[in-house]
């Protein structure tokens, strides 16, 4: 029998990767040739949900031969799987995000299985990074993620009077001052049927990167998938199941040690929240290393200073995920805090840290996302900057 070659530089463009020698070697590592056959069925990510059988059928194998593989590349996180009554669907990840996460999510199996494979994939991702491959990967005018802000902030700006809350099915007619519903972290949790947390793969991924020592003190247990995604890493023996209470309080203690809420760039129900560093979330390190503003697309509020109201404790200064905000004149009566808008990603960090109550959110755009995610990815195809 002749062996066909693999074309894993076609898997890659599937996946929606710059193909490199690094996506060569991480793609190699992680997929046998059989396994990338299997990939090769589907046009893109989360694209098409294909089952056993119909796998089985296009590649003209018995399904009593595919399903064992599938099984064990959904079990390993090379491929997603979600079960809907009987059935149980296959789909292609992205690289990010998507295949990274759940990987690096997953790093006790990886460790204990597979060594070495984790560290081609941790080696080969963090060259393939600084060569500014991600950052012109993720350089579109409609980014996949966004950055939204804490539901506290946002009640604290609803209680100042600089904006009120617009519920699901209320009709919007001024968008500037009403916070919609992608905006209210709470209805996310909410609405959830079922809520999970694992560890954030990007402090896992910097982990190994730096030969186990961590980057920085962040907390690691912290991203939250929602529903299918849910279903997909409690199953797979690596995700915790959160009640509503636990999800809303580690968003609370997320935003209290300064990391970003960071989700998918759409009004429908996302899969789920990242809590994002500045130091190893490849989005955030994007814009900084990269100065790439499209990594991840800013929130629709900014802050507002109050002077007068400010102790010059420097707390803000000292989270800011931007570096966006100093102090000036320190030892003068003018001192005062500085915001670089242009660095702003809208987070509300700064806001949710201030003791002393002189940062306001307040809603200065009006952009609205794609629905869902076939939206999204089409509007960031038509948007890239290549
Ligand atoms: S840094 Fe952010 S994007 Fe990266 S895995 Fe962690 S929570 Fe997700
Ligand atoms: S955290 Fe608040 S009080 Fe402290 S320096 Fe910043 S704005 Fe002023
Ligand atoms: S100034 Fe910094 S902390 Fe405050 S919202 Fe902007 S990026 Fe976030």
């Amino acid at each position: 029998m002749i062996k066909m070659a693999v074309n894993y530089e076609l898997i890659a463009k599937k996946m929606g990767v710059i193909w490199s020698e690094e996506i060569e070697k991480i793609l190699k590592a992680l997929y046998t040739p059989e396994e990338s056959k299997i990939l090769l069925l589907f046009s893109g990510p989360y694209m098409d949900r294909l089952t056993a059988a119909k796998i089985a059928k296009e590649l003209k194998r018995p399904i009593e031969k595919i399903e064992p593989i599938l099984e064990e590349m959904a079990r390993t996180q090379r491929i997603f799987s979600a079960k809907g009554g009987d059935e149980t669907t296959y789909s292609l990840f992205p690289l990010l995000p998507g295949l990274f996460e759940l990987y690096f999510a997953n790093h006790e199996r990886a460790l204990k299985e597979e060594e070495e494979v984790l560290k081609i994939f941790t080696e080969e991702y963090e060259k393939y990074f600084n060569k500014g491959l991600v950052s012109i990967n993720s350089n579109s005018a409609y980014p996949m993620m966004r950055v939204f802000v804490d539901q506290e902030v946002i009640e604290d700006t609803v209680g100042r009077g600089k904006g009120k809350l617009v519920d699901v099915n209320q009709e919007v007619e001024m968008v500037k001052n009403d916070i919609l519903p992608f905006e209210q972290a709470k209805l996310y949790i909410e609405q959830a049927r079922r809520i999970s947390v694992m560890d954030c793969a990007c402090r896992i991924h910097m982990k190994f990167h730096n030969e186990g020592v961590p980057v920085n003190e962040y907390p690691i247990n912290v991203c939250m998938n929602f529903n299918t995604w849910a279903d997909y890493d409690i199953e797979q023996g690596f995700g915790r199941e959160l009640t509503k209470e636990e999800a809303l309080k580690t968003l609370t203690a997320a935003a209290k040690a300064g990391l970003v809420h960071t989700t998918q760039n759409i009004t429908e129900k996302s899969m789920f929240i990242c809590n994002c560093d500045r130091d190893c979330c490849v989005m955030l390190r994007g814009i900084r290393q990269f100065n790439n503003p499209n990594a991840v697309a800013s929130s629709n509020f900014l802050p507002e200073y109050e002077r007068d109201d400010c102790v010059f404790c420097e707390k803000c200064t000292e989270l800011c995920p931007m570096y966006a905000m100093e102090l000036i004149d320190g030892e003068s009566e003018n001192k005062r805090i500085e915001i670089n808008i242009d660095r702003c990603i809208g987070c509300g960090v700064c806001a949710f840290n201030c003791q002393n109550e002189a940062i306001t959110m307040v809603k200065k755009f009006a952009k609205i996302p794609a629905e869902n995610m076939r939206e999204a990815a089409i509007r960031n195809i038509k948007g890239k900057i290549n």
